[in-house]
């Protein structure tokens, strides 16, 4: 073995651990199969064990262990994430933190709680209280909110709040860090930042402060058009109207609806293209005069369509973000994805143009958000996968006509985000994991800080078994 597990067992007695080879695989892998290159790559990582912390003082006590044993460990909330971010490259511990799971606190405007709580359980928690959180992943019935900020960047909400990275969006993170004497930090401001998207690699998050906004009920909408640019256009516009109170506004280019949106299917007529809408449900009567101003015509409103015939269908949300990604891939297993972002302000012309040259092969999915108070949006095109190089000359030709490419067939930080090592989470790994034990392979510009990014070549960590 590589490492003195019989050593780490004897040092967290009293803390559950699984060492059954299959369950330990079952809690090593995340969603990253989404990606052809990712499963060729990945496929056999597996830890050693998996440990289940109740408390940060077991966070503390597998930390300090693994830190003197010199035993990788790797955080997991509930393993819902895209590019095997939550994936044990160089084996070790799996710290899976789903019993940290309560909510603590919740006050006018913020609720306090373990990093392990679903996003589903915090909401239900702070809906009682007439509030309900900003922003949650497309995976808010099963992810973590820890492994949100650990992993995710935005969703559900952000066409009103912006992403995670915005300040203001996480409140307070305590943290633990990986050394010989572990450090229990508090995080605020501007030093959120310094573990927040770092995938786990500098530091244990065990306890999260988010802020929270008035709850509303969503009228959840399907809105029809002919033409695809009208389509964007109307989203865009709706993503403009700041006193229409709403959590989603997508586009999804026919045929994807019609081919994989299976239970919505009777909604969907053939060759329309749709968006997909969230709005407070009080105000559908305004929503449905700005939609008519627009020449959109309802497909589905929750507000309309008789329970019985609503049944059975999934949350629209459930249709958006990466479950747009995740119900083609259930019909077409050959389909994958891209993450793009089309800059402000010329997001409308650089989506045409992209769907005018790929838009056969590379069908449009946009989520329009609200960054800096400008309305813009990202995409997650579907790819029809054909071979890892054609896919590689679709990014290079989304890159060449000006869209950001957050490339999910990486695992590391670097090549999935900005092409260049984060300083300051860099600077906070130096300090809160020396030994480089935490999620190792995942930061390019600790394992390897000559690797030349610029260059496009693809990075190999040497530690992947
Ligand atoms: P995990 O997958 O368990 O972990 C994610 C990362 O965080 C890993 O690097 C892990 O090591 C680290 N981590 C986990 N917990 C901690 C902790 N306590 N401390 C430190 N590090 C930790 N993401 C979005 O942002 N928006 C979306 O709309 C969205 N939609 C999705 C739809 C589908 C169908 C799928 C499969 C994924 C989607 N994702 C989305 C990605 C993912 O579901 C979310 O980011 C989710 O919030 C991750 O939570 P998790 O608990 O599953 O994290």
């Amino acid at each position: 073995p590589r490492y003195d597990l019989a050593a780490l067992r004897t040092r967290l007695d009293g803390i559950r651990l699984e060492d059954n080879p299959a369950l330990v695989r079952q809690k090593s892998r995340d969603f990253y199969w989404y990606s052809p290159i990712l499963k060729r790559q990945l496929d056999a990582v597996a830890a050693d064990l998996v440990a289940y912390p109740a408390s940060q003082d077991d966070v503390v006590r597998v930390l300090e262990a693994c830190a003197e044993l010199a035993i990788p460990v790797t955080p997991r909330g509930a393993g819902t994430g895209n590019y095997g971010q939550a994936m044990p490259l160089a084996g070790g511990v799996v710290l899976d933190l789903s019993g940290m799971d309560r909510v603590l606190d919740i006050a006018p405007g913020r609720v306090v709680a373990q990093a392990g709580a679903l996003l589903a359980d915090i909401d239900a928690a702070t809906r009682a209280t007439g509030q309900e959180l900003r922003l949650s992943p497309s995976t808010y019935r099963t992810a973590s909110i820890g492994g949100f900020i650990a992993g995710g960047s935005g969703g559900v909400g952000s066409i009103m709040w912006g992403g995670l990275r915005d300040l203001g969006n996480i409140l307070g993170l305590t943290v633990v860090t990986m050394e010989r004497q572990p450090r229990v930090l508090r995080l605020t401001g501007e030093e959120v930042g310094k573990v927040a998207h770092a995938y786990g690699t500098n530091g244990i998050i065990t306890e999260v402060t988010m802020p929270l906004a008035p709850a509303y009920g969503w009228l959840e909408a399907i809105i029809g058009f002919d033409d695809f640019g009208r389509a964007c256009s109307y989203a865009n516009a709706l993503g403009e109207q700041d006193a229409l109170a709403k959590k989603l506004v997508s586009v999804v280019a026919a045929p994807v609806p019609q081919l994989y949106f299976l239970r919505h299917r009777p909604f969907l007529p053939d060759g329309k293209h749709v968006v997909l809408a969230m709005v407070d449900v009080l105000a559908a009567d305004a929503f449905a005069a700005f939609t008519t101003r627009h020449g959109g015509e309802f497909l589905f409103r929750s507000d309309l369509v008789p329970a019985e015939r609503r049944a059975g269908l999934p949350p629209i949300y459930e249709l958006a973000w990466n479950h747009t990604t995740l119900r083609a891939l259930r019909v077409d297993p050959a389909i994958t994805y891209l993450q793009t972002l089309y800059p402000f302000p010329h997001q409308l012309d650089l989506v045409a143009r992209l769907h005018a040259r790929l838009g056969a092969e590379v069908p449009a999915h946009l989520e329009f958000v609200r960054f800096d108070g400008k309305v813009t949006c990202f995409g997650l095109p579907l790819v029809q996968f054909t071979t890892e190089e054609r896919l590689e000359e679709i990014i290079a030709i989304h890159e060449e006509m000006g869209a950001v490419v957050f490339n999910p067939h990486r695992y590391t930080l670097e090549e999935g985000g900005m092409k260049q090592t984060d300083a300051v989470q860099l600077a906070f790994k130096r300090e809160a994991d020396p030994a480089g034990l935490l999620n190792p392979g995942k930061m390019i510009g600790w394992e390897n800080p000559d690797f030349d990014l610029a260059s496009g070549r693809l990075y190999l960590f040497q530690g992947l078994a």
